[in-house]
């Protein structure tokens, strides 16, 4: 059986970079459960749809077909870059706050790490609800300037007009909005190990959480 991994965090902590490495160097898979709900948003915006109307996007949730590997397809659809632009920024986390769609991407999650027997997976509630009795868990912090300034190098300059106090204003809004939800907020696990990666490097990080394991 291979470990699970949790790794939980603020937007722009480095989940994804440092979550990508330790399954790399252990050879396990890997789980962005941020780009599920993200193409929930997806799927919501395109449908016209308000984001706050919790039975459309619990239904959406329900009726996709999707896969989350190096690549992401929604319905048979590569949308990898879709899901990452600054209109699903806005939107995302009132879709994810909705109980009926947390309940079925939960779902989803716990089947993934049943059928991997273990993995890295990375989100907000990881450790929390998703996998309680995951081998390990770890939740990774930065500075927000620092998170603001990852997520716009990832964005690129094309994207991201109001440039880094903007992106920073956006970032604290969302990660306000996911800490203070009642459904499964963003919370640190009483028995995470909290790491912060502002001024460290991505190797650093890494052998931290693989001392750790
Ligand atoms: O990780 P990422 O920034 O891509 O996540 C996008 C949004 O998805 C978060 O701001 C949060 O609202 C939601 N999310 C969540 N639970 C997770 C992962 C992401 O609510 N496990």
């Amino acid at each position: 059986m291979s470990p699970l991994i949790a790794i939980d965090g603020p937007a722009g902590s480095g989940k994804s970079t440092i979550a990508r490495a330790i399954a790399a160097r252990l050879g396990l898979s890997h789980l962005d459960t941020g780009a599920m709900y993200r193409s929930v948003t997806l799927l919501v915006l395109e449908a016209g749809a308000d984001p706050a109307d919790a039975d459309t996007a619990a239904r959406l949730a329900k009726q996709m077909e999707l896969s989350c590997n190096e690549r992401v397809v929604l319905n048979g659809r590569d949308v990898t870059a879709e899901i990452r632009t600054p209109v699903v920024d806005a939107a995302v986390s009132t879709v994810a706050a909705h109980p009926g769609v947390r309940a079925e991407l939960v779902a989803r999650q716990r089947a993934w790490g049943a059928s991997k027997g273990g993995g890295v997976v990375e989100g907000r509630d990881i450790g929390t609800v998703v996998f309680p009795k995951a081998d390990l868990k770890i939740y990774l912090t930065a500075d927000p300037q620092e998170r603001a300034r990852r997520r716009l190098a990832q964005l690129g300059a094309s994207q991201a007009a109001g440039g880094d106090g903007e992106l920073a204003a956006q970032l604290s809004r969302r990660d306000a909005f996911d800490s203070t939800r009642a459904a499964s907020p963003l919370a640190v696990a009483p028995d995470a190990v909290v790491l912060d990666s502002t001024h460290r490097s991505v190797e650093d990080v890494v052998k931290e959480v693989l001392s750790r394991l």
